[in-house]
């Protein structure tokens, strides 16, 4: 039986997990996150992405978990509403389509728990990878040293995988000129299943009932012409860079501000993609935002993770030689789609005719 490790418990690796066990491959989880990790804001799932949560059985729960938002509104800095909306919201697109709009972390937590019994290894991380013929060596943080056939990096936007196998960072990634937060905070607005969202020159944020309505989630952004030095682990450092941006916004900012301090799960990133000649070396390849990263502004990692962990995992199932090529060859075309729509119009997002055309642009069938 082919041995796989796959490194990163977000979205993507889960989902490769579930369909590698399925094609008969044995697959080890490495997570630098202590468990599951929390937070994250609403995210669609649209088109192809749709079908391959069918087709792993996880569609009903996904469903039993969408955000069923009702609409959104816009304030300006004194709390007067100036625009509304039950169309669309900022996050998820339209609210009349089959898009399915969910919380990043049930989405996370489902995929995890349709994974089954596969070996998850939590608080570690890949240090070195070498690789020869047969296979590839690895040894982790916390120690130890296993070889597996194939190692996939689906490690996310800044994936160590791909800093350890094909280079710095920087060779790869491109900045759009915007910094992003999410975080976690009581509803103390008393929003039922709605958004609202202020915004002063090229900082902002939107706040949004989480399903239940007991607490809300907050996405807090700012504009930034180059990019800014700062350190992924240091979470202070993060909310200093946010409040320093965001403070001088009128409306509710003092209050989201104190509750971006208390907050435990806060989530920033770069809005930022990923451009790669190849997504393998070797036995060593690439998956979601780790190969290719559209940014929260397509709209579609998650799309892209869920349908790249069933293309590739449906390439390895049938024949291991040339797997990688078949994978790549299939996802180019619909990853560069769905890149090109945070592009379109930045900060007011794709066409609809543009998303739906990029959602369902691959066969699901070889
Ligand atoms: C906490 C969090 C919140 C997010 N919130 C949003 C959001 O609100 N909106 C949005 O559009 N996108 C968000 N994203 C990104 C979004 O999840 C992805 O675009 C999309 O789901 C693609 O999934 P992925 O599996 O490729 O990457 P991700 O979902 O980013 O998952 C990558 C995983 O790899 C893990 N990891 C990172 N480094 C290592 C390492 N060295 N070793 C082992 N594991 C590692 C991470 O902890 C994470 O669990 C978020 C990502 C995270 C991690």
């Amino acid at each position: 039986m082919s041995t796989v490790l796959v490194s990163g418990a977000g979205i993507g690796g889960p989902a490769l997990a579930y369909w590698l066990a399925r094609h008969g491959l044995d697959v080890t989880i490495v997570e630098r996150a202590r468990g599951p990790r929390r937070g994250g804001q609403a995210v669609d799932l649209r088109g192809a992405a749709v079908t391959v949560a069918e087709r792993m059985g996880i569609l009903e729960q996904v469903l039993a978990k969408r955000t069923h938002m009702l609409g959104m509104a816009m304030v300006d800095r004194d709390g007067n509403e100036i625009m509304r909306t039950t169309e669309r919201t900022v996050s998820g697109g339209r609210l009349d389509g089959d898009d399915v709009e969910i919380m990043r972390d049930d989405l996370v937590a489902i995929v995890t728990r349709a994974a089954g019994d596969t070996e998850v290894i939590y608080d570690d991380s890949i240090t070195a990878l070498e690789q020869d013929a047969g296979g590839v060596d690895v040894t982790f943080e916390r120690g130890g040293r296993r070889r597996f056939d194939y190692v996939v990096g689906a490690d996310g936007l800044h994936s160590n995988v791909r800093a350890l196998a094909f280079g710095d960072e920087s060779r790869f990634i491109r900045h759009l000129g915007m910094y992003v937060s999410i975080y976690s905070a009581p509803n103390f607005l008393g929003l039922d299943s709605w958004q609202v969202w202020h915004r002063e020159g090229d900082a902002g944020y939107g706040v949004y009932s989480a399903p239940g309505n007991v607490t809300m989630r907050v996405n807090a952004g700012f504009g930034a012409e180059q990019p800014i030095a700062y350190d992924h682990r240091d979470v202070e450092a993060q909310k200093r860079l946010v409040e320093e941006h965001c403070s001088p916004l009128g409306w509710e900012t003092p209050r989201l501000m104190k509750a971006m301090w208390e907050a435990d799960d806060f989530y920033f990133d770069a809005m930022a993609q990923i451009h790669m000649d190849r997504w393998s070396t070797g036995r060593v390849a690439l998956l979601g935002d780790a190969g290719y990263c559209a940014s929260p502004l397509s709209g579609q990692g998650s799309s892209l993770a869920m349908v790249g962990a069933y293309v590739l995992a449906q390439e390895l199932g049938a024949d291991r030689q040339g797997a990688f090529d078949r994978y790549e060859e299939r996802m180019r075309p619909f990853v560069r789609l769905n890149q090109e729509l945070a592009m379109e119009n930045p900060g007011g997002g794709a066409s609809d005719e543009s998303v739906r055309r990029a959602a369902t642009a691959i066969s699901l069938d070889r």
